[in-house]
């Protein structure tokens, strides 16, 4: 939240958050919630952007995303849609976790804004998602990632993008001069949503280092296999992370011509793909 003549909203959390969380600390700090005149979301999950429509419906507040999260906040089923698409057998077809919203302004890479006198920078760091932002107050040297750095840890990283992106921005995200990093969680090794100093670093080198690794052992374990598998499958032998993000790192993999999938019933199974 940054606070100036009105309220900048980085993030909307879910459908409940306005009216458990949001308005009641906007009280505590003797503001109010009419107040708040833009939603600036760093990607289009449900417990990120679930409480955008809510809010916008109260105060008539504008609502910002990265172009690529445009068409999953106007169709909020489009996201479960693709997931069951790509992913068959982890995600089973369901109902959208979110009531759709349309959005007033979209940004890319490189934007900024100046909203209400503070001036506001967007860096693009997909990986997590395809619309994941920092959105970076400048002159504080601020970055609110949301999602896109998630440290290190068993259950960690969750992509639904691409694990080839997320390194990516991580190695970028290296020369960026941050202060402070505020994210949407509190991810390990830290288990701290707002870090400082020499934490920075430290967890996003985590973060790379942890992702670096996964992507060699699903490597591993496909070059290792005699027969193709499935990523459920996959996951059980690595034993960490989640089967979206293996998912991930599958399909980066066959982008580079170095796996290939076969549909089997209600799943896909993985291979490494034969030089010719
Ligand atoms: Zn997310």
């Amino acid at each position: 939240m940054l606070l100036g003549e009105s309220i900048i909203l980085i993030d909307a959390g879910t459908q409940d958050s306005p009216e458990e969380a949001i308005y009641p600390y906007i009280r505590s700090i003797g503001r109010d919630p009419s107040e708040i005149s833009h939603i600036i979301l760093t990607h289009a999950h449900f417990d990120h952007c679930g409480g955008a429509s809510v809010i916008k419906r109260d105060t008539g507040c504008k609502v910002l995303v990265h172009k690529f999260g445009r068409p999953y906040l106007e169709d909020a089923g489009l996201i479960d849609r693709e997931l069951h698409e790509r992913f068959p057998s982890i995600f089973p077809a369901r109902e959208a976790r979110f009531e759709s919203i349309i959005v007033d302004e979209t940004f890319e890479d490189g934007d900024v804004f100046d909203i209400e006198g503070r001036r506001i920078r967007i860096l693009h760091t997909p990986g997590h998602s395809a619309c994941s932002s920092c959105i970076i107050d400048e002159e504080n040297g601020i970055y609110i990632s949301g999602d896109s750095i998630q440290g290190r840890g068993d259950r960690r990283p969750l992509l639904f993008y691409s694990a080839e992106a997320y390194i990516r921005i991580l190695r970028r995200l290296l020369n960026e001069p941050i202060k402070t990093l505020v994210t949407g969680h509190p991810f390990p090794p830290f288990n701290e949503a707002v870090l400082r100093g020499e934490k920075v670093r430290k967890h996003m080198k985590e973060s790379l280092k942890g992702i670096e690794e996964l992507r060699s052992q699903v490597l591993r374990v496909l070059r290792d296999s005699i027969r193709p598998l499935s990523v459920g499958q996959i996951y059980k032998i690595v034993g960490i992370s989640r089967p979206v993000t293996i998912g991930c790192i599958l399909e980066d993999l066959e982008r580079e011509g170095k796996a290939e999938k076969t549909r089997a019933e209600e799943a896909y199974l993985w291979s490494i793909k034969k030089q010719s």
